[in-house]
């Protein structure tokens, strides 16, 4: 309908996707296996979404949560609750925080038991910025872009 510019819908989807997968990051759970459930929901709610485009601002919390489930299923829980695994002696159960609104535009993580509002989907590592790291990043799909490679990192020797 729009020739120009990229369709929202597609904006959307993309902006969802990349929301995602930083918070995947964030909590050291991207692997190729994971990615590729990201995909598969942004894939399903690029269908919904088209069947439904007042809901696009939605769809970041959606694939989320869709996102959610699937790790819950194969993986465990995701994302846990910083604040409940910090606190004194909570070995207990750490829980997963919870996407609010479920169904709305801005979704945030939650934490269920304690009422607070954690962090933006696509915030989870914000707190934290890149933890020190050299190591980290199992499967980066990082690889493709093909910009920093010229030659950087002069220690590779082995
Ligand atoms: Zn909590």
């Amino acid at each position: 309908m729009d020739p120009r510019g990229v369709d929202p819908l597609e904006r959307a989807l993309h902006s969802a996707r990349a929301l995602v997968l930083a918070d995947l990051i964030a909590g050291d759970v991207a692997r190729a296996e994971v990615v590729s459930l990201v995909e598969e929901s942004v894939s399903h709610r690029r269908w919904w979404v088209e069947q439904w485009p007042e809901g696009a601002a939605y769809v970041a919390g959606l694939v989320a949560q869709d996102v959610q489930d699937a790790l819950m299923e194969r993986y465990g829980r995701w994302p846990l609750c910083p604040v409940c695994s910090e606190a004194e002696g909570v070995e207990a159960e750490s829980h997963a925080l919870d996407v609010e609104p479920e169904l709305g535009p801005d979704p945030h993580w939650v934490c269920g038991k304690a009422g607070v509002v954690i962090a933006a989907v696509g915030s989870l590592g914000g707190g934290r910025r890149a933890v020190g790291g050299t190591d980290t990043d199992p499967a980066g799909p990082e690889h493709g872009r093909g910009g920093r490679d010229a030659s950087g990192e002069p220690g590779g020797a082995s």
